[in-house]
């Protein structure tokens, strides 16, 4: 029998996350105060973050426990598939092996329950009655909202007005998990009416979203904090389940990836992925060539220098270091697929500093073109931002053909499309451009 599906039982699904820090070869750059510009502390975090969340930012240890309640819930859709893509095989003539890590499975249908999961009950257990966060397309603010549904926590999503507009079904799908969802800018917070004053009709942007949750957190009086759904090390080490289980899942086909591909907004997939393999080649077992897929329209790895710079556009988060485009970046307005933050996750821009990783930026169309391909084959049709990693593992795949060499790939589907047709109906009209 040949199997196409790898499939572990709810008794293997890791009990531990993978922290990487204590391994990255030149450890971390120290977050800094946005105020004082010193490295920032946990007391300094206090008014963000559950103190549980707080203490995993600055874990040393390599192995952290999930607790019960939150693996109770990841066996909802967890262990998630790892999938031989055999047809996208035999449709691409590759002699490659083609693996990929299905997270569309989760209830919002991506990877962000993973994380949005356990930041719900750490702040539950701290007595917080209410969790802010910003959200682009939608996918982390209906993660977050179906995590503080199981918690019964209150939900308050600021929203960027040109999805809140364009993208009513992410919208109507938190408000179905008892979100409230506001339009960003807004004129709930001074971040929202310093550029509603300057501009009535602001579309808005991933960085200013941000500012506007932190503010109405930090603003709340001590009843709400704040969620993040990428970027921080507690979000990536959160993500390391997914490379956890797709280890297990390889033993399984007897088989071991020479390529590991995901797509990456701020890092957390792509990382959730690859780290645990990083982990095994930090031990001595094969050597992976890692590969982060992002758009040609917001290159902050390919592209963005290496520096500090804030997580938002009003400069009220601490400082990282960063492959950045600068806090002010907005993608330009063609950009159709997700992953438009300007910075990058530190712990992936330190590993790209050191070469334990690549980075490819992917033209929109050639993604697009390659999300039809693979739901055309595999009969699952890709998030847009999950199509970057489609196509950079489509052409590795190409590139086997023309040598010859029988690699194994493995690639992060790390969500479905099926709320983001318009982009795909776009696309078709050829209404999409580069
Ligand atoms: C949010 C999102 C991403 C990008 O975020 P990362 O933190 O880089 O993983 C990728 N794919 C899907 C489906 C997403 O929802």
């Amino acid at each position: 029998m040949t199997t196409t599906k790898f499939v572990l039982p709810e008794s293997d699904i890791p009990t531990t996350w993978y922290n990487v820090v204590p391994d990255l070869p030149k450890g971390l750059p120290p977050m800094l105060h946005p105020g004082t510009r010193e490295p920032i502390t946990p007391a300094d975090l206090a008014p963000l973050f559950a103190s549980e969340l707080i203490a995993q930012e600055f874990a040393t240890d390599r192995d952290v426990d999930i607790p019960g309640p939150v693996l109770d819930i990841y066996r909802q859709w967890r262990p998630s598939p790892l999938i031989r893509a055999r047809r996208l095989e035999r449709d691409l003539d590759t002699p490659a092996r083609i693996y990929f890590k299905y997270e569309g499975v989760s209830p919002a249908g991506s990877h962000k329950p993973n994380t949005a999961v356990p930041q719900a009950y750490y702040s539950k257990l701290d007595g917080v009655r209410r969790l802010t966060t910003e959200t682009g397309a939608g996918q982390w603010g209906s993660s977050l909202s179906m995590a503080c549904a199981y918690f019964d926590l209150e939900c308050d999503v600021f929203m960027v007005r040109v999805s809140y507009d364009q993208k009513p079904y992410r919208r109507g799908l938190m408000e179905t998990f008892g979100a409230t969802v506001t339009a960003s800018p807004s004129d709930r917070t001074e971040a929202g009416r310093a550029v509603l004053a300057a501009d009535p009709d602001a579309t808005g942007s991933l960085g200013l979203a941000i500012s506007e949750a932190v503010e109405a957190a930090m603003g709340s009086g001590g009843s709400a904090r704040y969620a993040l759904g990428s970027v921080l090390n507690l979000v990536l080490m959160h993500q390391t389940i997914i490379g956890q289980e797709a280890l297990l899942q390889l033993d399984l086909a007897d088989d071991y990836p020479d390529v590991v591909v995901g797509a990456a907004g701020g890092g957390s997939n792509f990382a959730g992925l690859a780290l645990p393999f990083l982990r095994r080649q930090f031990e001595g077992g094969r050597t992976v060539r890692f590969l982060a897929a992002e758009p040609s329209s917001c290159p902050s790895l390919t592209e963005g220098s290496y520096d500090y710079d804030f997580g938002d556009t009003a400069g009220l988060t601490p400082l990282a270091k960063m492959h950045t485009l600068g806090h002010d970046f907005r993608p330009p307005a063609i950009h159709a697929g997700g992953l438009r933050y300007h910075g990058m996750a530190p712990i992936v821009s330190a590993l790209r500093e050191v070469d334990l990783i690549e980075a490819r930026a992917v033209p929109q169309t050639a993604c697009f073109e390659a999300g039809v391909r693979f739901a055309r084959s595999e009969g699952i049709v890709p998030a847009p931002e999950s199509s970057h990693a489609v196509r950079v593992a489509i052409d590795e795949a190409l590139r086997c053909r023309e040598t010859g060499e029988e690699k194994a790939i493995l690639f992060s589907l790390s969500g479905h499309g099926h709320f983001d047709m318009q982009a795909y109906i776009d696309y078709f009209a050829g209404k999409l451009t580069d």
